[in-house]
């Protein structure tokens, strides 16, 4: 049995218990029932972290009967981007990746929501740090998948101690999967402290982000969210906000956000393809805003959802149809 993330609400495929062995995935150049999926102890990838990976949900839309993945392209790109961080050559292109992922959820045939995992991972075997002279292997494997964190009533957040990896030091823009450790150590810390998420500082101190979300606030009508250069994942979800605000008419702003200015906030949010738009209504035991979701927020999160299970066709380009 599958467990999701404890603070999870009930997953959308809460009726049946999930029985990951028997999905499909794809591994080693082939698709095969995920109990076949093994890899020796010895490779570079699991006693080093030495992978690049993707979230990539893929939402039920049960009035048409349809499945659709979100963004694939966009996830697909930025896989390719973080596998070429991490010296990885001869990756497919953008298309024949798209295709395979798309076929790996296809062939599970889900009629629920659910969640694709692709990961270039140094599939050698043996014994030494270093990126160069390794080869590399692809799994694609997907699985059911409800609520990450709680969209409906807001989640309540904590500055952490931990602070994010730095670029010049294990770069946060690629999804590198060892950079995991310290999303890891910043969701422990947040959750044992009482939170449901925490608040990641850079090393100068600004905020970065979640442990696995970006971060929005809102000031005086005026959406803002760290820049790139501020150590943060560069978010298809954030991208995907950026791109809704400007159709709103809502004026947004990339730039450094300082700790406290979280805590003065009239609104914020986190975003990313797990936790979708989960709204912020508490940081560090002060309310954000009136500690209730903020207007923009709301407006933002309803388009969101209508938009990934494909009921606005003005957005058609954001989901591909599985079947
Ligand atoms: N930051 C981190 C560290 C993440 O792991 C994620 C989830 N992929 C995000 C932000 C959000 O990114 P995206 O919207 O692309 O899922």
């Amino acid at each position: 049995m599958l467990t999701q993330n404890a603070t999870a609400t009930a997953p959308a495929a809460a009726a049946a218990p999930i029985d990951p062995d028997s999905m499909i995935c794809y591994f080693e150049g082939r698709f095969a029932p995920l109990r076949e999926a093994k890899v020796s102890i010895m490779t570079h990838a699991f006693m080093y972290g030495t992978a690049v990976f993707e979230g990539i949900r893929a939402y039920w839309n049960e009035e048409q009967g349809q499945l659709y993945a979100l963004k694939v392209r966009e996830h697909v790109e930025r896989i390719r981007n973080s596998c070429k961080v991490l010296l990885m050559a001869d990756i497919p292109s953008v298309d024949e990746l798209t295709s395979l992922i798309v076929e790996v959820a296809r062939r599970n045939g889900f009629r629920q929501d659910a969640y694709i995992r692709p990961s270039f991972y140094k599939s050698t075997r043996a014994i030494g740090v270093k990126l160069h002279g390794l080869e590399h292997q692809l799994y694609v494997l997907a699985l059911p998948f409800g609520n990450y964190v709680d969209v409906d009533t807001g989640i309540r957040v904590g500055t952490v101690s931990w602070r994010r990896v730095q670029d010049d030091a294990l770069p946060a823009r690629s999804k590198i999967v060892g950079a995991y450790v310290n999303s890891a150590f910043a969701k422990t810390e947040a959750m044992l402290n009482g939170f449901d998420e925490a608040l990641v500082l850079t090393a100068d101190g600004h905020a970065s982000e979640g442990s696995a979300e970006n971060l929005f606030i809102v000031r005086d009508g005026i959406l803002i969210t760290p820049p790139v250069s501020d150590d943060i994942l560069e978010g298809i979800t954030r991208a995907g906000i950026l791109e809704i605000a400007a159709e709103l008419k809502i004026p947004t702003l990339e730039r450094s956000i300082d700790r406290t200015e979280v805590y003065v906030a009239d609104e914020a949010f986190m975003c990313g393809t797990g936790a979708q738009v989960s709204p912020v209504i508490e940081v560090d035991h002060r309310a954000v805003g009136s500690g209730a979701i903020g207007p923009i927020t709301a407006q933002i999160k309803d388009r969101y959802f209508d938009i990934v299970r494909g009921r606005v066709p003005e957005y058609s380009h954001w989901v591909t149809p599985i079947y």
